[in-house]
């Protein structure tokens, strides 16, 4: 299975608050989601990083 483990870090602070996975088939390139982040005190969108 193609699926990977991923760092979602917040766009704002880069802080880097959620671990995920994803599949490599449904999301060739990077992902983006929208979610809370402690530091901001906000939702944010969060990147994934290396
Ligand atoms: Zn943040």
């Amino acid at each position: 299975m193609p699926r990977e483990a991923v760092i979602l870090a917040c766009s704002e602070c880069k802080g880097r608050n959620y671990i995920a996975t994803k599949n490599k088939r449904v999301h060739p390139g990077r992902v983006e989601v929208k979610k809370y982040c402690p530091r901001c005190k906000k939702h944010l969108p969060h990147r994934e990083t290396r």
